[in-house]
C-alpha cells in the first residue's frame, strides 16, 4: 500500500493515514496493534499525554525494529499542562516517555484558557529542533484567528471531530483557505450512530468490494483530510490501510456529503471555555 503524503505548510511530509491509539489501555493489545500495524504499512502513530499510553506505544516501536526515522510520532498537550513553563516540562516528560529524541508533530489538545503561552513554548520548541511541526486540535476558526493575532507560526494541522454524521464542512474551507491541514479524530464516527450501516455507503461499498468503513475512511482522503483510524484487531487494521487501490467518483463523493447531520460525539471546544 502506498500512503500518499500531506506536505504541512512548513514543508514536512506527514502520511495521510496512520493509527490512533486513544483508549488502547492495555499495553500488550497496543503493543501487538502497532506490530501489526507497523508491518501492515502504517507509518503514523497518533497519541497523547491524555491516554497514558505513550510508554507503551514507545516500547511497541522499538519492539518493532523499525527505523524511528521513517515513522511520523504525533502526541499531544494535555489541558492540565497549559502555560510556557508546564508545556516544555510536559513535553519533555512526553518525550520521555515515548523514549524518542523528537517529535514529528506535537499538538495542543483542547483550546483551554492559557494556549496562546503554550503556543509559545511549542513555537521555542519548534525552533529549538525538538518538534518537526507543531499544529492544534479541537480549535475552531476563532481560537485559529487569535493564535494568528498572537504568532507567525500557523499551525500545520488542526485535528478536529471529523466523519460522515459531523463533517465540519465550515471549518474545513476555513482551514483549506489558511494552509492548515485538515485531520479527523473519530474518522469512523467510532462505530457509533449506525454509520457503517448506512444505506448509501452499503451499496458503494458493493461496487468497490470494500466494506463501509472502508469507504468512509477512502471519502476522508479523496476530501484531502489526515485520518488514524483506531482499531486493535489485526483484520480490521489491514482492512483500514487497504484503500489505496480505488477511489470514489463524484457523485459518490456528493452522495456521502449528504449524510452530514452537523451532530458531533462529543462536545463543542467552546463549552470547554
Ligand atoms: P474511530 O472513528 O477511529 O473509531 C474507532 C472504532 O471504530 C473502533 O474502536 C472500532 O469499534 C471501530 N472500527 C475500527 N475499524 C473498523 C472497521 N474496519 N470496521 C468496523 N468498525 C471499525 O474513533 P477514535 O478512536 O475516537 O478516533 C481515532 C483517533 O483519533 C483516536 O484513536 C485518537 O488517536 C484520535 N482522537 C483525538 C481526539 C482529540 O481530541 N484530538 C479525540 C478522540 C480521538
Amino acid at each position: 500500500q502506498t500512503i500518499p503524503q500531506v506536505t504541512l505548510n512548513n514543508g514536512v511530509k506527514m502520511p495521510q493515514f496512520g493509527l490512533g491509539v486513544y483508549k488502547m489501555n492495555d499495553a500488550e493489545q497496543l503493543k501487538q496493534a502497532i506490530k501489526w500495524a507497523i508491518a501492515d504499512g502504517y507509518r503514523l502513530i497518533d497519541t497523547a499525554m491524555f491516554y497514558h499510553n505513550e510508554q507503551w506505544v514507545g516500547d511497541a516501536i522499538k519492539e518493532s525494529g523499525i527505523d524511528r526515522k521513517k515513522l511520523f510520532i504525533t502526541s499531544k498537550l494535555w489541558n492540565a499542562d497549559r502555560g510556557y513553563e508546564n508545556t516544555k516540562k510536559a513535553f519533555n516528560d512526553s518525550l520521555k516517555r515515548l523514549g524518542l529524541d523528537y517529535l514529528d508533530l506535537y499538538l495542543i489538545h483542547w483550546p483551554a484558557e492559557g494556549y496562546l503561552e503554550s503556543w509559545r513554548a511549542m513555537v521555542d520548541l519548534y525552533h529549538a529542533g525538538k518538534i518537526r511541526a507543531i499544529g492544534v486540535s479541537n480549535f475552531q476558526p476563532h481560537h485559529l484567528d487569535t493564535l494568528a493575532a498572537h504568532s507567525d507560526v500557523v499551525p500545520v494541522v488542526d485535528q478536529i471531530e471529523t466523519h460522515p454524521l459531523f463533517q465540519q464542512k465550515a471549518v474545513h474551507g476555513y482551514l483549506m483557505q489558511h494552509d492548515i491541514a485538515h485531520e479527523a479524530w473519530a474518522p469512523l464516527g467510532q462505530g457509533k450512530g449506525n454509520i457503517l450501516s448506512n444505506p448509501s455507503l452499503k451499496e458503494i461499498a458493493a461496487k468497490y468490494n470494500k466494506t463501509p468503513a472502508q469507504i468512509v475512511l477512502r471519502w476522508h482522503i479523496n476530501r484531502g483530510v489526515i485520518i488514524i483510524p483506531k482499531s486493535t484487531h489485526e483484520q480490521r487494521l489491514a482492512e483500514n490501510i487497504d484503500i489505496f487501490d480505488f477511489k470514489l467518483t463524484d457523485e459518490e463523493m456528493q452522495k456521502i456529503a449528504e449524510l452530514d447531520q452537523n451532530k458531533r460525539l462529543s462536545h463543542s471546544p467552546d463549552d470547554k471555555e
